[in-house]
């Protein structure tokens, strides 16, 4: 029996997602493909300095898989540095998370954390009320009812 495909939970899609190496033709440039949960466990655990427990509690996953993936992303940043290949980040099995929020009236809304990494919210959409608070953290379609309004984003390999 399959066992159903657990997603990563993901809250930064990087802007550059290919390096290449200078002075290489490309015909010659071996590529090494980065899945962007790898991108965001290293995000996590190098650059916001988290404990892998920690990170591993952002991205929805146990510890052990935290630091498998990390692993697996440190092993191809390092063979990409030292070995002149270029990085594609793309693809891998991940989710998209979002934050919902609450004015003082009462109105709710949801904000995808890729957008709250560069700004969070300020105003109510609805009413433009300065009083937001922020709720509880969604990840994308687990389990929330076919409402529909919400994106999904599932990158296959
Ligand atoms: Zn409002």
């Amino acid at each position: 029996m399959p066992r159903p495909l657990k997603c990563r939970r993901v809250a930064f899609l990087p802007n550059v997602t290919y390096f290449k190496p200078a002075g290489i033709p490309l015909r010659a440039l071996e590529e090494v493909r980065l899945s962007v949960e790898e991108a965001e466990a290293i995000r996590l655990k190098d650059l916001e300095s988290l404990e892998q427990e920690q990170g591993a509690e952002r991205m929805n996953i146990s510890r052990p898989t935290f630091q498998r993936v990390l692993a697996s992303a440190r092993q191809k940043v390092a063979d990409a540095l030292l070995n002149g290949r270029a990085i594609r980040i793309e693809g891998g099995s991940f989710e998209m998370a979002f934050r919902r929020f609450r004015c003082l009236k009462g109105h709710e809304w949801e904000v995808p954390f890729e957008v709250m990494v560069s700004a969070t919210p300020q105003l109510c959409p609805t009413c433009n009320t300065t009083s937001v608070t922020p709720l509880q953290l969604i990840a994308v379609g687990s389990g929330r009812g076919g409402t529909g309004g919400h994106r999904r984003r599932r990158h296959g390999r």
